[in-house]
C-alpha cells in the first residue's frame, strides 16, 4: 500500500485565516483510494522552509501531494520548489499556455498580465494537470521512485483537478481500494450503539466498524479494504445488514443520507405532505426539508410561531393555554400541531416548542425542554394529535436547534411507517 503526506502551501493557514480544509478532503479521497496517510504537513509562502517541508514529506512518504502556491504571483512557489527538489527545471508546457491565453482573453484582455504566464510552465517530465475551474495547472512527477502531485489552493479547483486528473492517477498506483458507508442513527448514543455493534467491532480488522457522534446523531463508518471494489463492497455490505440486525430501531439511513432527505423521501413515495408548526427551530425545520430537491412535492408549509401572539393568531393555540402552562408545554404543542394540520393541507403536522438556551430557563422548564407534536388526521376528519416531552442535554443553541430538527423527524418517520 502506497505511502502518502500532503503539504499544504499558505501563509493564511499558518495565520489561521484559511482553515485548512483541503488537507481533509484530500486525506479523505486518497484513504478512498487505498493509500496510507501519514503526515499532513502546513508551511508557509517561504522558499527556504518550502524546500525543507517538501524534502520530509519525500523522506517519509513516497507521494506527496501539494495544494497552494501554484498561482500567478511572485509568493507562489511550490512548483518551483518541487522541481529544485527533484532535480528538474521548467520547461514550457504549450497546451497550458494555450488554455490559459483562451480563458484569459475571455475574461477581458486587461486581466492578461505578464505573470500569468508564470503558469504555463511545469517541471520537465510532469504530467500535466490541466485547470477546468481555474487557470493554473497542476501536474504529477515521478522520480527516483517518488511521486509529487501539485493542486491548486482555492478548494473548488483543487478537487475538480482531484475529480478529474489527480484521483485516475492515483488509482493506477495503488493495489487496493477502500470501500465504505456510512450509516446514521438517532436517538442512540455513541457508546451505546457501539455497545450494541460489539459483535461487528470486536476482533474485526477487515471490514473496520467505527461509530461516532455527530451533533445529535450517532454515524458508523463500515470500510473495507481490498483488492477490488467488489470484494470490499460485499464484506461492507455484509457487516451494514447485520448492523441494522442489531441496532436496526434506531437506523435511519444506511447510505449516508441526512434525516431530511430520508424524511422527503418517505413523504413522496407514501404521496403525503408535511406541513410544520415551529417555536424554537424558528423556521430551520422547513430550512432542512426544503434544502431537499424535490421538497415541493410534499412539503405544504411551516408556521412560524416564535411569539405567544403569533402561537395564538397563526395557529389558534387558546389564550388560556399560554397563560395557564406557558408557551413551552404539552397543552400548547398539542394546539400548535393541531392548529398547523386544521390551517394547512397538508397530510401530517409536526410542532415544536421548547427552551434553545442560553437564555429561557424556567424553574422546572431548563434549557434542552421540549416538546414536539405529531397531528394527523383522524377517520372523522378531526385531528388525531401525539405529543412528547423531552429533556435534552443542553448542547449550546446552535446543536439545541439541530436536535430539535433531528426529533421532528424523527416523528414524522415513525408516523409514515405506522401506516
Ligand atoms: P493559492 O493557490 O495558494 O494562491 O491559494 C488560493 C486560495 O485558496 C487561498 O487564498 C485560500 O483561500 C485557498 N486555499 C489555499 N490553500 C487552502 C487549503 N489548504 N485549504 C483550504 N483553502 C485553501
Ligand atoms: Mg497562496
Amino acid at each position: 500500500m502506497p505511502n502518502a503526506a500532503i503539504l499544504a502551501v499558505g501563509t493564511e493557514l499558518l495565520f489561521g485565516q484559511t482553515v485548512n480544509t483541503n488537507a481533509a478532503y484530500i486525506s479523505e479521497q486518497l484513504q478512498l483510494l487505498g493509500y496510507n496517510v501519514l503526515y499532513h504537513f502546513t508551511v508557509g509562502d517561504n522558499p527556504g522552509r518550502m524546500k525543507h517541508a517538501l524534502a520530509l514529506a519525500f523522506r517519509e512518504a513516497d507521494v506527496v501531494l501539494t495544494t497552494g502556491g501554484l498561482g500567478p504571483t511572485q509568493d507562489d512557489l511550490t512548483k518551483e520548489m518541487i522541481a529544485e527538489e527533484m532535480g528538474v527545471k521548467l520547461v514550457l508546457d504549450k497546451e497550458a499556455m494555450a488554455r490559459m491565453e483562451e480563458v484569459m482573453l475571455s475574461l477581458g484582455r486587461k486581466n492578461y498580465t505578464e505573470n500569468n504566464k508564470k503558469q504555463a510552465w511545469l517541471p520537465e517530465g510532469a504530467a500535466p494537470f490541466y485547470n477546468t475551474a481555474g487557470t493554473a495547472p497542476g501536474f504529477a512527477l515521478e522520480r527516483n521512485g517518488k511521486t509529487a502531485i501539485a493542486l491548486p489552493g482555492p478548494p473548488r479547483e483543487m478537487e475538480q483537478m482531484m475529480r478529474e486528473s489527480a484521483i485516475p492517477y492515483l488509482a493506477k498506483k495503488s493495489d487496493s481500494v477502500i470501500y465504505s458507508r456510512v450509516l446514521h442513527f438517532y436517538g442512540i448514543g455513541e457508546s451505546a450503539l457501539e455497545t450494541a455493534l460489539l459483535p461487528i467491532i470486536e476482533g474485526q480488522t477487515d471490514p473496520t466498524v467505527a461509530p461516532y457522534a455527530k451533533e445529535g446523531e450517532a454515524h458508523v463508518r463500515i470500510s473495507s479494504k481490498r483488492a477490488s471494489v467488489e470484494e470490499a463492497a460485499a464484506a461492507v455490505n455484509l457487516a451494514a445488514e447485520r448492523a441494522q440486525a442489531l441496532a436496526g430501531a434506531y437506523l435511519y439511513s444506511m447510505d449516508g443520507e441526512e434525516y431530511w432527505e430520508v424524511v422527503v423521501r418517505l413523504l413522496r413515495e407514501k404521496g403525503k405532505k408535511l406541513a410544520a408548526a415551529e417555536s424554537c427551530t424558528g423556521g430551520l425545520f422547513a430550512g432542512m426539508i426544503t434544502s431537499v430537491p424535490g421538497s415541493s412535492e410534499v412539503f405544504d408549509r411551516a408556521f412560524v410561531a416564535y411569539s405567544n401572539e403569533s402561537k395564538a393568531e397563526l395557529l389558534g393555540v387558546a389564550q388560556e393555554t399560554l397563560d395557564l402552562g406557558g408557551a413551552v408545554s404539552g397543552p400548547c404543542c398539542r394546539e400548535m400541531a393541531a392548529g398547523a394540520l386544521s390551517h394547512s393541507a397538508a397530510d401530517i403536522a409536526v410542532a415544536v416548542t421548547g427552551i434553545a438556551g442560553p437564555g429561557g430557563a424556567i424553574p422546572g422548564k431548563p434549557v434542552g425542554t421540549v416538546f414536539f407534536g405529531v397531528a394527523v388526521r383522524g377517520a372523522d376528519g378531526e385531528p388525531r394529535v401525539s405529543v412528547s416531552g423531552k429533556n435534552f442535554r443542553d448542547r449550546g443553541r446552535r446543536v439545541n436547534r439541530r436536535v430539535c430538527v433531528l426529533e421532528l423527524c424523527d416523528l414524522v418517520r415513525k408516523e409514515l411507517e405506522r401506516d
